[in-house]
């Protein structure tokens, strides 16, 4: 495909009858004496090119997309419409209270949602994403251990976890502890303890965690944590999976990220911008950015009054667009967030069963809303996990999300979420249990794959190493 500047024809795409502003005032050595060289074409030469690049995307509304830890659940487009609201879209960031009060309230109330989901007592909504999220969190655990005159360096996290929660405390200057899974694939008591001292200020737990797996100690792990006076930071990016059923609370956590754009149906990736709300328990509401949106039974404003403020972590007050999305989903699900939750669980444990004949399952347990297969079997044969997700690819479905956790040997990690069809997860069935056979007996097919999508195999390496991103005639 050409891009647009090669398809080109000089054809002004608008007309300028008037110049539509005196630009007499200005300097001429500052005004261009040159055409810009932008591409000139007509209106529906321009739909068109844009039309032909989108049809080349793969996305939700085109096929199945069990991007495991990615949340891809299908996102109802009455959000987008709400979301695009005059008084939503169009309201501007310096209005003030007075002016705002209808998207002050809807903030607000999100705030309260979030609340009683996480069992928190104090959200932010300013982190635009999950990492940013998890940075604000430990900035606030930092803030924290500061103030009461402690100067605790070092953050525990389980091998399982994402690679954002190492690189979040390690930019907050903690030092990271890494400590290995068990053969449960679970937080390793023993080797906990054996961390434990009075320099640790905190464990960043994803649970249920990166196999899908619900850390059953939980308990456990926070009074650990509690009785040597280190907090515990709950990853939330994997909320789906216990919506309604327990809330990080329960579990004993003090800080807990959102990932909005996960568990709450706002789109993200090549869909739109992300938001990652903080939740933290009563003692760390006082090292919340500023401002929170507050309520005084009258109005509604934005509260820049609190006490330790780490400060603002975004412009303005967040990605609000995703803010509007997320509220609207949650008010339409109501109670049946919980069976949303439900769902996802057992749809990832429909396809586990399923396909465990044809793949090594390592952690042969039940799962929470994802799973973790092994492409080793299909090794055996010359096929690679990366060839089995490009062969994917060639049957209309996205692949899962390869080689993570780092644990698990060319891990295949697989979360249908909850809104697919019974129809959809037999269909992709199917087509990993044709792989799988592919992959003793036309190996080479595989390896070549992909074979119909409009970009072949890429060289990963360089892909990654000395991307060329420009255009040159
Ligand atoms: C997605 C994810 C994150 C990071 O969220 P972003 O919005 O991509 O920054 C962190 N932890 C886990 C477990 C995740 O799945």
């Amino acid at each position: 495909m050409k891009t647009i500047f090669e398809k080109s024809n000089n054809v002004d795409g608008i007309t300028l009858t008037d110049m539509p502003c005196n630009i007499d005032f200005l300097d001429s050595s500052i005004l261009r004496s040159e055409k810009v060289g932008l591409p000139q074409l007509g209106e529906l030469e321009v739909l068109r090119h844009y039309k032909e690049l989108s049809d080349k995307n793969f996305c939700i509304e085109k096929g199945f997309y069990p991007l495991g830890s990615c949340t891809m659940k299908y996102n109802p487009k009455v959000n987008e419409l709400l979301a695009s609201l005059d008084g939503f879209a169009n309201l501007h960031p310096f209005s003030t209270d007075e002016d705002s009060q209808g998207a002050l309230e809807l903030m607000y109330k999100l705030q309260e949602a979030l609340k009683v989901l996480t069992g928190m007592d104090g959200v932010t909504l300013q982190p635009a994403a999950g990492a940013h999220g998890e940075l604000t969190g430990m900035m606030i655990i930092k803030a924290y251990f500061e103030s009461i005159g402690e100067n605790r360096k070092k953050v525990i996290i389980p091998d399982s976890a994402h690679g954002t929660n190492p690189a979040s405390a390690k930019i907050c200057d903690f030092d990271i502890v890494q400590i290995a899974s068990n053969e449960k694939g679970q937080v390793d008591i023993e080797a906990l303890k054996a961390v434990l001292d009075k320099d640790v200020a905190a464990i960043m737990l994803t649970n249920p965690n990166t196999l899908g797996i619900y850390e059953e100690n939980v308990l456990e792990i926070s009074k650990l944590m509690h009785d040597n006076g280190s907090l515990l930071y709950y990853d939330g990016a994997n909320f789906n999976a216990i919506m309604g059923y327990t809330n990080p609370k329960l579990m004993g956590f003090d800080v807990v990220h959102l990932n909005l754009h996960k568990t709450f149906a706002t789109p993200h990736g090549g869909g739109g911008p992300g938001a990652g709300p903080v939740c933290v328990v009563e003692k760390l509401k006082d090292f919340l950015p500023s401002p929170v949106i507050g309520y005084d039974g009258d109005r509604y404003f934005r509260n820049y009054d609190i006490k330790n403020s780490i400060g603002a972590v975004k412009g303005f007050y967040g990605n609000f667009g995703v803010l509007v999305k997320a509220y609207a989903y949650i008010l339409m699900m109501g109670k049946n967030l919980k069976e949303a939750s439900e769902n996802a669980v057992l749809n990832a444990n429909y396809l586990k069963e399923k396909l465990k004949k044809a793949y090594d399952l390592p952690y042969d347990v039940p799962c929470m809303h994802e799973f973790v297969l092994s492409g080793d079997r299909q090794k055996q044969f010359g096929v690679s996990t990366l060839n089995i997700a490009k062969s994917l690819m060639d049957e209309n479905t996205h692949p899962p999300t390869v080689y993570f956790p780092l644990i698990v040997h060319e891990a295949i990690m697989i979360e249908p979420t909850e809104s697919e069809t019974r129809q959809k997860l037999d269909e992709f069935v199917d087509v990993m249990l044709k792989i799988a056979k592919e992959a003793e007996t036309n190996p080479e097919k595989l390896i070549s794959a992909p074979h119909t999508t409009p970009v072949k195999r890429v060289d990963e390496t360089q892909a990654a190493r000395h991307p060329d991103l420009k255009f040159t005639e």
